[in-house]
């Protein structure tokens, strides 16, 4: 009987394939695991993969972060080769970077069914590449592990084949999973410069590309009631520079520019922050975990994970200064409990997941179409 395959590129999906992975294990269930290299930074993510406990990649292709066709297509390549050798039992990947989609294009061409998890998210602008990346997979995956029952409807009305489960957010059993570490070994604290804080990250290519949304963020930095700690996406850092705003902001007094930080230290400056301003779609999600609880700045005009706004976490200000600054401001000065639970599941998903994918492998059989759910539709082979 052959394996699962877990494929993974950047940090979000290294953090929600780690409660997989450890699902799989408690399962005993074996699995290889494929590491793209898209994050930007090749030891940063080393670091990620032993904080997350995830096992040394079987595969760890070295492919740099570059420009976006060019990338997916050698993710293409390499992960096809990567699967003929392996011949696994279904595909893992996760959300809607190049990785998992380029990895989705492999797989399905090496005719392996694939399980798509976080499925059915949208956010309905297509000037977001991720929403490109999340609905080809969404169209073309076996299985589909959407995190809410939103997530579930958007696959129904899309009339997405595979067959279709409800599972959580696996980031939720990450930061319950993870929390009391990094309270043990993250060093981070000693390092900030204040007590009180916004904990503010933007990376997103729609906004740190555009001078005029990326100076408006760096205007409501300089301008919040409380100073900002912000870790820097290198894409980001990038494009300060290229505007003349990078000194700028590294010389505030108020602002505590950092290097992107490892995932123990960013879980506790997301816990000891009063307040979160992103653009990030993990983050939006991590904010409503229970050891987490934090009122989020949603720093987009639109968002793909809906549920945090419903839930009371999470506002959209759009990515005008004076917008951001009054939400902000609000917000901070908001004094509603906020829910005890997450609309992104209790932490067990990685649990549910693991289960259904042990299920899988073990109704594999050798022939590659039997791979794929019975109301799936058989695609042809001719080009062999
Ligand atoms: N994160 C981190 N260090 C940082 C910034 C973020 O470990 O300096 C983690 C964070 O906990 C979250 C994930 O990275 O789980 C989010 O990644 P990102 O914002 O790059 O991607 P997105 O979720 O928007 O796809």
């Amino acid at each position: 009987m052959s394996e699962p395959l877990i494929i993974a590129g950047t940090r979000p999906e290294l953090i929600k394939m780690a409660p997989i992975a450890s699902s799989l294990r408690r399962l005993r269930v074996s699995f290889k695991f494929l590491y793209t290299g898209q994050h930007y930074d090749h030891e940063l993510s080393r670091t990620f993969i032993s904080e997350l406990g995830l096992p040394e990649p079987d595969f760890d292709l070295g492919i740099k972060a570059g420009r976006s066709a060019t990338l997916t297509g050698e993710v293409v390549i390499r992960t096809a080769e990567a699967i003929r050798e392996l011949d696994p039992a279904l595909a893992l990947v996760q959300g809607d970077t190049n990785t998992a989609l380029a990895a989705t294009i492999a797989a399905l061409k090496e005719k392996v069914s694939i399980g798509h998890v976080e499925s059915g998210l949208r956010s309905y602008d297509w000037r977001m590449p991720e929403e490109h990346n999340r609905r080809m997979i969404d169209h073309v995956s076996g299985y589909l592990f959407a995190p809410t029952d939103r997530a579930l409807l958007n696959l129904f009305e899309e009339k997405a084949p595979g067959s279709k489960h409800v599972t959580g957010n696996t980031v939720i059993d990450a930061t319950i999973h993870n929390m009391p570490r990094a309270e043990f070994i993250s060093k981070i604290p000693q390092k900030l410069r204040f007590k009180e804080y916004v904990l503010a990250t933007a990376h997103r290519a729609e906004n740190v590309d555009d001078p005029d949304v990326l100076r408006s963020f760096v205007e409501v930095f300089q301008d919040l009631p409380l100073p900002v700690v912000f870790p820097a996406h290198p894409r980001t850092v990038n494009r300060l520079r290229g505007i003349g705003l990078l000194q700028n902001l590294a010389s505030h007094r108020n602002i505590q520019l950092l290097p992107p930080v490892g995932y123990f230290d960013f879980l506790i400056l997301m816990k000891r922050s009063s307040l979160i301003l992103t653009d990030s779609g993990g983050v939006q999600e991590e904010a409503t975990s229970p050891p987490i609880r934090k009122r989020v700045v949603v720093m987009r005009n639109s968002t793909e994970r809906p549920e945090a706004v419903e839930w009371g976490f999470a506002k959209l200000a759009g990515t005008r200064k004076q917008e951001i600054v009054k939400c902000a401001v609000e917000m901070l000065e908001a004094d509603a409990k906020l829910p005890s639970t997450s609309p992104f599941g209790d932490g067990s998903s990685g649990e549910v997941i693991g289960r259904i994918v042990a299920e899988i492998v073990e109704s594999t059989r050798k022939s590659s179409l039997t791979l794929l759910p019975p109301q799936f539709p058989i695609i042809s082979a001719s080009e062999d």
